[in-house]
């Protein structure tokens, strides 16, 4: 099957974990044509976007390769990785991003975030343009077309109702597994590189350097005060952008999941869930927010159903979140 398709719709509807692993087992061997990173990026860009979907699973182009830009920006010129299997050359994203930096001068110590939003926004496109061609149709491809649709005109893809499921319910161990191929890859194909502490590398490479965009949006909510103990929040003591899912799992930013914490919660909640009774207070808050207009423009709470947040909570569990935390000291 060519990966230069333009269409690519679903051959079969019911797909058991057995096949979806078999998926993932020839995506990860040498039987699956890997000479660049982009199906892995691909993949991490999936997981990230995973509560991006909407009620049809469908997710658009620009929320997917907006991931995929910021991965392959902070892999390419923040870590200084080559994504390709031939040293001395580079691959056609990859050229993409070292263009755009050359062209604006902008020094290897800035991470994909903190360029301005016109910038991130020209990268994205360009990179959307050059992966609809050669990485929607690869995985494609390499799954018999079973584990999603997609349609290069109108820039979206939708995820089989089974893959989905399973993602949702492995979604620990297929980060962990993409992860490792990402960064043997990068090992292999990089002499000069920085490769030292690669694995970790890979790991943070979608995160954000600050939240500061959520806080600003968050603080006239909270009043100054902590979304678990409700104390309010000292100046000395600095304010916190909480994930309520622990980003560890989630591996993405979206409103609906981020609360403002004073540090001692944040600090000794660190990657625990917190205790149900605050699951239910965020779907109150949650609701709250979407009776707030500007909050009904956002694309993350678009998507956002109390429902999803509910299965998040439950997918946590399941992929191995079992502490439950509570804070010290509850003030209401
Ligand atoms: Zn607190």
């Amino acid at each position: 099957m060519s990966h230069k398709l333009q269409i690519g719709e679903m051959q079969s509807s019911y797909l058991t974990d057995k096949d979806i692993w078999s998926c993932f087992n020839y995506i990860f061997s040498p039987k699956s044509k890997n000479s660049t990173t982009y199906k892995f990026v691909l993949i991490k860009s999936i997981i990230e976007n995973l509560y991006n979907v909407n009620a049809s699973l469908e997710l658009s182009y620009d929320q997917l390769f907006s991931s995929f830009a910021k991965i392959y920006w902070n892999l390419v010129i923040h870590h200084d990785l080559n994504q390709i299997n031939m040293i001395g050359k580079k691959s056609e994203v990859q050229h993409i991003l070292l263009e755009a930096q050359a062209k604006q001068q902008i020094p290897n110590t800035l991470v994909f975030d903190k360029l301005s939003s016109e910038l991130q926004l020209h990268i994205i496109s360009k990179v959307k343009k050059r992966c609809k061609l050669n990485v929607m149709g690869a995985i494609y491809g390499d799954t018999n077309g079973t584990i999603y649709d997609f349609d290069n005109k109108k820039e979206f893809v939708k995820l089989n109702g089974s893959f989905y499921s399973f993602m949702q319910r492995f979604q620990r161990v297929l980060t962990y597994l993409t992860n490792y191929h990402l960064a043997l890859f990068l090992e292999k194909f990089n002499e000069k590189g920085d490769t030292t502490k690669l694995l970790l590398k890979v790991e943070n490479v979608s995160k954000r350097s600050s939240l500061d965009q959520f806080y600003s949006v968050l603080e006239s909510f909270y009043n100054g005060k902590c979304f678990y103990c409700g104390k309010a929040i000292k100046k000395k003591d600095g304010v916190h952008v909480d994930h309520f899912i622990p980003w560890s799992f989630v591996q993405a930013d979206q409103l609906w999941n981020l609360v403002l914490s004073c540090s001692s919660c944040n600090l000794s909640k660190s990657d625990k869930l917190a205790d149900t009774d605050y699951l239910h207070a965020l779907i109150d808050r949650n609701d709250h927010f979407l009776t707030i207009s500007s909050f009904q423009l956002r694309e993350d709470m678009q998507v956002y159903t109390a429902n999803k947040l509910q299965q998040l909570y439950q997918y946590s569990i399941d992929n191995g979140y079992t502490d439950i935390w509570i804070p010290n000291k509850r003030i209401n």
